[in-house]
């Protein structure tokens, strides 16, 4: 199973903003979307950061709520680490793992094409594990 099989389940939409948007706005668009990440576009698509509801709440923890005017840009994580359609879910996990974030753009010739979220992951590989008990059981029952 890989990134092209999540995307094809779940879609290819992703809720984006630009760098000048305000953590206020920013945080307007995570709740009215359900969604715990945006990820920050520049010119012809290209992913020039992330910020998630982690990075609202760390901002505001540290300098108080006046950070909410401020331009996401300042917050922002500025190097993403992107998944490419033909990754397995193991790469997924173990990227998630080691940076210890639950998001992952999906970047195709410099497009960002979807995104994948840990919870995508997690949903995809109970799936997996539910197909393959479904064959095993077929396998002994038939055998
Ligand atoms: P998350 O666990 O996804 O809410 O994010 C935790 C931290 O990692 C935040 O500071 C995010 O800006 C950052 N982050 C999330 N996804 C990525 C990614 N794909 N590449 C780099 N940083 C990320």
């Amino acid at each position: 199973m890989n990134v092209a099989a999540i995307l094809k389940l779940k879609g290819k939409g992703v809720f984006t903003a630009s760098a000048d948007t305000s953590l206020l706005e920013t945080a307007k668009l995570l709740e009215q979307h359900g969604i715990g990440c945006i990820v920050i576009e520049g010119e012809e698509g290209k992913v020039v950061g992330i910020v998630s509801e982690r990075d609202i709440v760390r901002a505001i923890g540290q300098s108080g709520p006046k950070v909410l005017k401020d331009p996401v840009s300042g917050y922002m994580t500025k190097t993403v680490v992107t998944a490419r359609e033909a990754d397995t879910i193991d790469r997924l996990m173990s990227e998630m793992t080691t940076h210890r974030f639950r998001h992952m753009p999906v970047v195709e010739r410099g497009r960002l094409i979807g995104l994948v979220s840990i919870g995508d992951v997690v949903k995809m590989r109970i799936a997996e594990a539910e197909m393959e008990a479904a064959a095993m059981r077929e396998y002994i029952a038939t055998g």
